[in-house]
């Protein structure tokens, strides 16, 4: 009894928030969007479970990894071997479509208002959903891009066509609509060809991925570009009605989104803050009152404004 009165009562107070949000929506001057790894997680790119076996499931016997990240951080003795298992990685996060249209709703929801992003998601999915690339600012890096691994100098590479030949000299297939497919009774190779695997073009070293993981990381013209045009645009809009929407974003890396958005929305005299999460919906007392928070699945929250 008593818990079915409190879940009747957090319905509601969802559903009031749902409201307010929507008000909000209607009323901003401009809409900074922060998205986190919950975000792609809810457009169905899972790193465990039945998404995993299905690609993995050979890397999943040999060495006993139980999902993606496990087995993306294991030292593989040979670059081969640690590139075929990249690939299949890269290729399934980075270059195939989301499974569910979250993306797609969180797009409808701010395309024709004045909107900018800031994500630590390195998976492409707001550009591929049409965001445009002029208003979002990658802070983490891209699957999509090489870089040198020392780094000897500060470029990226696009991988994608590379990306593709690793995965295919495994014995995948990548059908019309650019999904990974396994012929029947096939079982892929574990490694590639010592040919494709990418060297530096300037220094011969292995080239690494563009992700932030230590003090390597490479910020190239595109994302200093991108950082300054993000930082152009708060500071258009610091004395307007801006709309901190952080939908995702867990506590793991809260500084880049979350930190930033509380002090904003704090100094800022007409912002407001909205936060969307699943179980860590939370805003602190200081600007508890210009702040919205709904717990819930992600897609279902925008299902719903
Ligand atoms: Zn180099």
């Amino acid at each position: 009894m008593f818990s079915k009165m409190r879940i009747t009562k957090s319905t509601e107070n969802c559903l009031e928030q749902i409201e307010k949000l929507k008000e909000e929506l209607a009323q901003a001057d401009a809409v900074v969007i922060g998205a986190g790894a919950g975000l792609s997680a809810a457009a169905g790119f899972e790193y465990t479970g039945e998404r995993f076996t299905r690609y993995f499931s050979d890397f999943e016997v040999k060495y006993g990894f139980q999902d993606m990240y496990s087995g993306g951080f294991y030292p593989y003795s040979t670059p081969e071997e640690h590139w075929a298992y990249w690939s299949r990685y890269i290729y399934i996060n980075r270059y195939m479509d989301a499974p569910k249209p979250v993306y797609d709703r969180l797009f409808q929801l701010v395309k024709d208002q004045d909107y900018f992003v800031l994500t630590t998601n390195v998976d492409h999915c707001f550009q591929k959903t049409g965001f445009d690339k002029q208003r979002l600012f990658y802070t983490q890096g891209d699957y999509g891009l090489f870089q040198c691994s020392r780094p000897c100098h500060q470029n990226t590479y696009d991988n994608e066509s590379v990306i593709r030949e690793m995965v295919e000299a495994q014995g995948y297939v990548i059908d019309t609509d650019g999904r990974l497919i396994l012929p029947e009774d096939a079982s892929p190779e574990m490694i590639v060809p010592s040919d494709l695997v990418p060297q530096c073009p300037k220094c011969g070293e292995p080239m690494s991925m563009n992700l932030r993981a230590d003090h390597t990381f490479v910020e190239d013209e595109g994302w200093h570009l991108a950082s300054e045009r993000y930082a152009e645009f708060l500071r258009r809009h610091q004395n307007m009605k801006v709309l901190f929407l952080e939908a995702a974003v867990g506590f793991n890396t809260p500084t880049i989104v979350k930190y930033s958005f509380w002090r904003m929305t704090y100094q800022w005299k007409d912002a407001v803050y909205a936060c969307l999460n699943y179980g860590e919906a939370y805003a602190p007392d200081e600007i508890k009152k210009k702040s919205i928070c709904i717990n819930g699945d992600i897609g279902e929250i925008l299902d719903q404004l």
